[in-house]
């Protein structure tokens, strides 16, 4: 008598089980394959469940996080071509667009979303590299001569510009069903930079504020100590995540932090070497200092917060 109570709920156990693994099944997207057309233009890597790290001829790096109700495109390019189509390819879910900041190389697709968040300190630069002039300019410029096939071009003029930029702050969270992304503010790169921090997955989605080389000669760019104060804010998360994910480069452990502060002190506090910093070009762009694995370009006249 017992063992047939026994067997019978187990049978119940059991149906119940498969029940649950096939509904969350159900709640999943399915992984999809990016349209191969795009193929010779972004290299696409599959970096963990449901991301995607999309490489646009070395310029620059850009991710898709899949959640179970909605997918987040965190930057998206020059916009030379058509990032609508080729997202699209990749997850049929409805699709929210982020900004990490405001340089041409991540929001340049921006014109072709009709609603993207990002820090309203970089409104107006954004806004600015999504003119048709500025993208003429990126496309002789950054793709140096490179010739974007006709199908892949982005051709949709029905809607030419009108993207509406929505603000986000430190804390927002965008939620994706079964994940979430946090907001962490990291001015310096840019007044309006910021990392999207995925602490369940221990994964940080890091804009310009973490690459190996660090630009912060350009005239967008806040002072170092600003920067530093940042990295100093951002170390605060960093029992909330392991890899960092940078704009530009290869994803790095979050040790990496460290270095770059110590390099931002070296240049403050003048123990770093001075050496000029000389684009490929031969262009003088400021100075370098390096630590370890972080080198950052700076400008002297760019140092401390003006009191
Ligand atoms: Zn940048």
């Amino acid at each position: 008598m017992k063992t047939s109570i026994l067997k019978t709920f187990l049978l119940i156990l059991t149906v119940s089980l498969l029940l649950l693994v096939s509904q969350s099944g159900c709640k999943h997207p399915a992984v999809k394959v990016a349209d191969p057309s795009y193929a010779m233009w972004f290299k696409v890597k599959n970096i963990a469940d449901h991301v995607w790290a999309i490489d646009e001829q070395g310029i620059a790096n850009f991710y898709l996080v899949e959640g179970s109700d909605t997918a987040l495109l965190i930057d998206n390019g020059t916009g030379a071509v058509n990032v609508r189509d080729f997202i699209a390819s990749l997850t049929s879910l409805p699709l929210v667009v982020v900004n990490t900041h405001g340089h041409p190389d991540h929001g340049g697709a921006n014109y072709q979303f009709p609603t993207v968040y990002a820090h309203p300190a970089d409104f107006s630069l954004l806004a600015d590299c999504n003119t048709s002039e500025h993208r003429w300019e990126m496309e002789r410029n950054m793709l140096r001569g490179k010739t974007i096939p006709a199908e892949i071009r982005f051709t949709d003029t029905l809607h030419p510009r009108q993207t509406v930029l929505k603000p986000v702050r430190e804390g927002y969270i965008f939620n994706l069903g079964n994940r979430k992304l946090e907001v962490i503010e990291v001015p310096g790169h840019t007044a309006g930079s910021i990392c999207l921090l995925d602490a369940q997955h221990k994964m940080l989605f890091s804009g310009d504020n973490n690459n190996t080389f660090e630009r912060m000669s350009g005239t967008s760019c806040e002072p170092l100590e600003t920067y530093l104060k940042s990295l100093q804010h951002l170390t605060t998360f960093t029992k909330e995540f392991d890899t960092i994910y940078p704009g530009h480069g290869k994803p790095i452990d979050k040790a990496f932090i460290g270095e770059e502060i110590s390099c931002i002190e070296d240049i403050l506090h003048d123990s770093g070497q001075l050496k000029p910093y000389y684009t490929p070009s031969g262009e003088n762009a400021g100075f370098i200092c390096t630590y370890k694995r972080a080198s950052v370009v700076y400008n002297k006249a760019n140092l401390w917060i003006k009191k």
